[in-house]
């Protein structure tokens, strides 16, 4: 209601953001003649449908962001961390494994080399022992033949002595 004119206001003056009746609105004296003016339901409908864009805009937005993206991110960058520890994973158990298999050769080499030494040493060992027991063998046969007066042994002992001696001697 107009205080002024005690009429309905059936106007919106949008310079002066008041609700006018229509005699406000079509005196000749009024200042609103001059001014942009529209219906009041008009300008009510404008103004509930503004509202209700604004209110579809702010729900977007609040969707949006209640969808909480850095959730995602987080997610996705710990995905990312995982792969990246599963691919250094797997270059440093190959590494591992290639050097495990390095070790592995080098002391079966190693192993292989220092027994080979050990039967290299070993076998002459044996030989060495051989030759001895049989010198010792012959002195003993050459002593027996000596005790019998056997000149015929006694040589022939001799000489195997002295054939076993070079062969000691080496
Ligand atoms: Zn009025
Ligand atoms: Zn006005």
């Amino acid at each position: 209601m107009c205080h002024v004119h005690n009429y309905l206001n059936d106007f919106f003056c949008l310079q002066c953001h008041r609700e006018i009746c229509s005699h406000c609105l079509f005196m000749a004296t009024s200042p609103h003649q001059s001014h942009d003016t529209v219906r009041l339901k008009d300008y009510l409908a404008s103004v509930l449908r503004k509202s209700k864009d604004f209110s579809q805009m702010c729900a977007v937005v609040q969707r949006k962001y209640e969808r909480r993206p850095s959730g995602k991110v987080r997610e996705a960058v710990r995905a990312k961390e995982q792969a990246l520890c599963k691919l250094v994973d797997k270059h440093v158990d190959r590494a591992v494994a290639r050097l495990r298999e390095v070790q592995q050769r080098v002391k079966r080499e190693f192993s292989a080399m220092l027994y080979s030494n050990v039967q290299q040493v070993e076998g002459c060992q044996d030989s060495m022992l051989r030759k001895a027991k049989r010198g010792k063998e012959l002195c003993l046969h050459l002593g027996r033949a000596a005790d019998k007066a056997k000149v015929r042994d006694i040589v022939e002992a001799a000489k195997a002595i002295e054939v076993a001696y070079t062969e000691l001697d080496q």
